[in-house]
Order: structure tokens, then sequence, then C-alpha cells
């Protein structure tokens, strides 16, 4: 049986479900396999004949079969990924991969659908229900509240600051209803955050079996692998052909599924890790020295302006080294490695617009701020590492979010207003619910309680 440990080294390992149902190890680590398991040649090359689904399945099996049968997992994965994922061509063999045709037209759709499945398949088998407490800043409670929409044995709730988050992505969240509840809170971000983690640490409250859904879980790490196999089994000449990879990145989950991709045998020659102006990695990458970014900055890319990246602590322990959750070093990762396989670049908020414009003037292709990171820093490879006049090396860049979602920026740049996905479509008619709570413990956990006690 394949076992998950903590990167604190200090809690015991657990199977995949405890992983999964706990999110985070006792000792404050995040979980990781012990062994990151392999594909041969035949399997990666068979990959080529394959939907997206089906990669998923051979990638899912790989981490739980002996947890899921393959009929449990097969159905896991078909009905999570029921939606298309485009590759665009720009030039040369170089290639926008879209994760943007997702139900909230975002690339964290990817694992939250395959971690909400995931969960209520483990759940079921415990007979046990789970109550997911979210707060969120717009996106990451979309796309949680619609991954989880419908699901038996878990009920979702969710916080956003009320004067913080456009009619769009309100509407995205309250426009669900049946096992989703959304809560707006007269205060800040911050302050929906803080009344969860009050909650979370509430022993009163522990009853109602509360339990997060954010990007540390092991759940979501897993199906964030599965589009780059995807992606290069799409494009690739023979398993000679290693790709570069732009990821545009924030917390590092999306990364860490393509270097955990990478250590499964995934032919790459390196990934872009494209940051936008919280630099703390790039500098790490280069200095050996971590420094988190406290605040964060703000750039129009803000799915990204992370200080410090919760998933950073896994890289680490991949590369041999050991990373507290504050971000403290107490063995250095093998940074000579590191820099082999990664590449990494600050891209400031002007550099991304640009960016966004060129794409569209030069190539016709449609970027938002993420992806416009991504595009930017894959340029600037070009520029200062890549072999400029190599027709051939096959380079994917990862669009992380649809344009639609950023009209005035979009509107800003380009002088025009993206149309909408489908998926995004009809918002405005649809009727809302949501409920109404000061920014206050005492009043919010009179309302789980009321709310949630059976
Ligand atoms: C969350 C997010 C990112 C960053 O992904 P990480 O896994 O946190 O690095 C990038 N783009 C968009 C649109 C996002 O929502």
């Amino acid at each position: 049986m394949l076992l998950y440990h903590s990167t604190n080294l200090k809690a015991q390992p657990v199977p995949f479900g405890q992983a999964l149902l706990k999110g985070l190890a006792p000792d404050k680590g995040l979980y990781m396999p012990e062994t990151i398991p392999a594909f041969s040649e035949d399997e990666l090359d068979a990959f080529r004949n394959m939907n997206y689904p089906e990669i998923a399945f051979q990638v899912g099996k790989k981490y739980l079969l002996d947890q899921i049968s393959e009929e449990d997992l097969l159905w896991v994965v078909k009905n999570a990924y029921d939606y298309p994922v485009p590759l665009d061509p720009v030039y040369e063999r170089k290639y926008i991969l879209r994760l943007d045709r997702g139900p909230t037209a975002s690339f964290k759709d990817f694992a939250a659908r395959m971690m909400g499945r995931l969960m209520q398949y483990f759940l079921k088998k415990e007979n046990r229900s789970l109550l997911i407490l979210t707060a969120t800043s717009g996106d990451t409670g979309s796309a949680i509240a619609n991954a989880f929409y419908g699901l038996d044995n878990i009920k979702v709730c969710v916080l956003f600051p009320e004067k913080e988050i456009t009619v769009r992505q309100r509407k995205q969240m309250t426009t669900l209803g049946q096992n989703v509840q959304i809560v707006a809170v007269d205060g800040k971000f911050d302050d929906c955050q803080t009344l969860v983690k009050e909650a979370f640490s509430d022993p009163q409250l522990e009853h109602l079996q509360l339990s997060s859904a954010n990007s540390i879980n092991i759940g979501r790490l897993i199906p964030q692998t599965v589009y780059y196999f995807y992606a290069w089994s799409r494009l690739n000449t023979g398993l000679n052909d290693r790709a570069v990879f732009s990821v545009p990145s924030g917390n590092f989950g999306d990364m860490m599924g393509g270097v955990m991709a990478m250590k499964m045998g995934l032919p790459v020659k390196r990934f872009i890790i494209a940051v936008n102006e919280n630099d703390e990695f790039p500098v790490y990458l280069q200095t050996g020295k971590y420094g988190r970014i406290e605040p964060s900055r703000n750039c129009i890319s803000s799915a990204m302006n992370v200080g410090h990246p919760s998933n950073l602590a896994r890289l680490v322990s991949m590369y041999g080294g050991v990373m507290d959750e504050k971000g403290h070093i107490s063995r250095q990762a093998d940074l000579e490695k590191m820099r082999t396989d990664l590449f990494s670049v600050s891209i400031t908020d002007e550099e991304t617009r640009e960016a966004i414009k060129k794409a569209y003037v030069d190539h016709n292709i449609l970027l938002e701020p993420h992806g416009a990171v991504g595009w930017a820093g894959l340029n600037r490879y070009l520029a200062t590492e890549g072999k400029m006049h190599d027709k051939e090396q096959l380079f994917i860049s990862l669009e992380t979010a649809h344009p639609a979602k950023f009209p005035e920026e979009i509107t800003r740049i380009l002088g025009f207003d993206p149309v909408l996905p489908p998926s995004l479509q009809g918002l405005e008619n649809k009727e809302e619910q949501f409920d109404f709570l000061g920014n206050d413990y005492r009043a919010f956990k009179d309302y789980l309680t009321k709310k949630y006690d059976k």
C-alpha cells in the first residue's frame, strides 16, 4: 500500500483516504506519497490514444488503486472531466494549454472536481459526512462550491467579503443552492479567513466534522499532474521529445503537479516558474535564501498574490530538503538539481499587460493576466536561456483562467470586452440565495450550530 507522509516528518504516514479527508497532517506538514510511482515508456506512449478522463484514470490508479475499485475511479474521472481541454498553437511548436473551460472557467476546477468526488467516495465508504468551510477572495470559493455541488455526504459553506468580490464572482456561488451555502461577511477577506480558522480550532464545533478544501490537500495535487501528461500526449513526436512547460504560479500547487509528473516519467526538459511581483521563489532559487513577502504585493494577476507559497514545502521535500510551514529551512534542498529542472522569473504588471497586448497583436491569442505571466516567462526564457533558434523545441504555456473573467483589464489593454464562455453565461437571470453575517466569531459559531447541528 502506498502511504503518505508529512513534510514535517513528525506525523504517522497514512493511506490516501485519510490524507485526503484530513487535509493538513497533525504536525502541520503537508502530505506527500512516500514514493512517487512511475510510468513505463510503453504506458507513456499509450496516452497518445486516450482521452482526458482515461489519462486521469491511469494517473489515479498509480496513486490509489489499492484504495478504490477501477469502476469507482472511472466514475470519478468521467464525472469530473466533462469539458474540453484545448491546446492553441501560437507559432512554431509553442502552445497555450487552456485550462479555463471548466464550470468556473478557472484551472482550479481540475483539482477541485476530482478531489470532491474522491472525498465523496471515501466518506460513503466510512459512512461519514463532512462540512467544508472555505473563505474566498473570489475564485477559490466558486471552484469549490461548483465542484462539490450536488455531491453526497458533503456540505459546503463559503464565506466571502461582502464588498470585495465582483457580482459575477458572487453569482457563480450564490445561484447553486442544494448542499452549498454562501455567507456574505461584513469585513475583508482576512476577516473571513480568521473566522474559518477559529471555527476549525474550536473544540465545541468538532461534532460538525469541519474540513477545508484548500490547496494543500493531496487530493488537489494529484489531479494537477494529469494535464501535463495530457498536453504532452497530444503533441509529442516520441519519448525523446521533452517539453518545456511555463507555469504561472502563486501557491505552487500547479507547478508541484508538473514536477510530480516529471518524477513519474513525463519527458520534461524544464519548467519555467513564472511569478508576478511576489518574487520570493526566484530569489530563493538564485540565492538559496528564503524570505516570505509580508504583506504580499498586489498585482493584476490577483490569484497569484502570494508571499509564502503553501506548497513550497513540498517542492523543497522533493529535492531532499525540509521546510516547515513558516518557511524555515532546516535542511537545504539540492539547489543545483532544482536549477537544472526549474527556471524561475518574476514578471511585473507592466510586462504582464505588454504580454497580453503582444500575444493578441502578433498571434491573435487572447490571454488574461495569469496566463500572460506564464507567456511572458516563456519569452524571458527564450531571451536568456533557451536556444532562440531551435524551432523544434516543444513549449507549452498554461492559461489558468478565462479572459472573460477580467473584463476591465482586457478592455483597458485591448479595447474590447471578451465574450463569456458558456459556463458563465446566463448568471444574471438566476436567483441568488445567501446569508449575511457581521464580522463576529460568536455570531458565526451560532450560525453554524443552528444550521448544521442535527
Ligand atoms: C490559483 C490560481 C493560480 C495559481 O495557482 P497555484 O497552484 O496557486 O500556483 C494561477 N492562476 C489562476 C487563475 C488561479 O486561480
